[in-house]
């Protein structure tokens, strides 16, 4: 039976760590957080950012903006943040609304301030392993990966899912660790490889958002399974492999809720942390 891989004892841990390095810094850092308009699951996202910035000693700036508000005043409003020098950290809360492309927005916060690790220019770091800012979730999923204390060097690493966000910085993070990585997706699935690659991986992280995806029978004994995803059935949230025979033949797994995500704010932190140690 596995071992649980919980988000929330690790993420404790690590912001002990940070509660001594906000110490050691001149100012308490400033995270300027910009929500559009409206929405549940922004401000539910806002309330757990908020939570740990109180608990970190942060201080978190929120900023409403109106629901028309149009890329040019958004592209104004992030270059009076960029030149704010007491701000050390710019976070565009999701979703936006449809005349805001964010791809195109986010590129306007001054990468050093950039604490979602996804500007191109931190992103492109990751390819030269020089990043000091990771993108959450995979700085969330290395974290994990870690805490396992099982070396990665030349094992058989299968992430499913290449998303800019998780998939792809996860995979150059591994190849960092000479883990041999494939990397699955749709075209993976659609040519009926998907359960062969699964099969090998003696770790295996999944990023997709598609409940039952992964079945439990195709994880190799005494696998490290980090689930990513995130899915409502029914009533219940779950992740994307299946747990419960899962669970039988690996060696750790994350559960889901419970495993990655109680970490991914935590990560937003250390990254703004980072940030303002590098503006000092
Ligand atoms: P995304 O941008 O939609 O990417 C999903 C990826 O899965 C894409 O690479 C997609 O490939 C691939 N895919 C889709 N169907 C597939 C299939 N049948 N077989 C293999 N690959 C398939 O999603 P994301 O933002 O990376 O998020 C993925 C999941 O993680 C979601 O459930 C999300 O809610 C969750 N998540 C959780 C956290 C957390 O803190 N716990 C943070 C971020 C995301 P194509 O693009 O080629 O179709």
């Amino acid at each position: 039976m596995a071992r649980l891989l919980e988000g929330k004892p690790l993420a404790q841990k690590i912001k002990d760590g940070l509660r001594k390095e906000i110490a050691s810094l001149k100012d308490k850092p400033v995270l300027a957080s910009m929500q559009v308009g409206e929405n549940a699951g922004a401000a539910a996202y806002v309330k757990s950012q908020q939570k740990v910035a109180a608990d970190l000693g942060i201080v978190y700036q929120l900023h409403t903006l109106a629901p028309d508000i149009q890329e040019e005043a958004l592209e104004k409003f992030i270059s009076k943040l960029n030149t704010d020098k007491s701000v050390k950290g710019i976070i565009i809360q999701m979703p936006l609304p449809a005349q805001v492309n964010y791809k195109r927005i986010s590129r306007f916060i001054a990468p050093e301030k950039d604490v979602e690790g996804m500007h191109p220019a931190n992103i492109g770091k990751i390819v030269s392993a020089s990043a000091k800012v990771l993108p959450c979730t995979a700085a969330a999923v290395m974290e994990l990966l870690k805490e396992t204390g099982v070396d990665l060097y030349g094992k058989e690493v299968v992430v499913v899912g290449h998303s800019e966000i998780v998939g792809k910085p996860v995979a150059f993070l591994l190849l960092d660790k000479f883990a041999t990585v494939s990397v699955c997706h749709i075209g993976t699935s659609k040519a009926g490889k998907l359960e062969a690659h699964v099969r090998n991986a003696e770790v295996l992280i999944v990023a997709v958002g598609k409940a039952g995806l992964i079945k439990g029978e195709w994880i190799k004994e005494g696998a490290i399974v980090i689930d990513v995803g995130i899915n409502r059935v029914g009533e219940k949230i779950v992740g994307d492999v299946e747990f419960e025979e899962a669970q039988k033949r690996a060696a750790w797994i994350t559960p889901v809720p419970g495993g990655v995500g109680p970490l991914t704010v935590t990560m937003l932190m250390r990254n703004l942390i980072e940030a303002a140690k590098a503006q000092a």
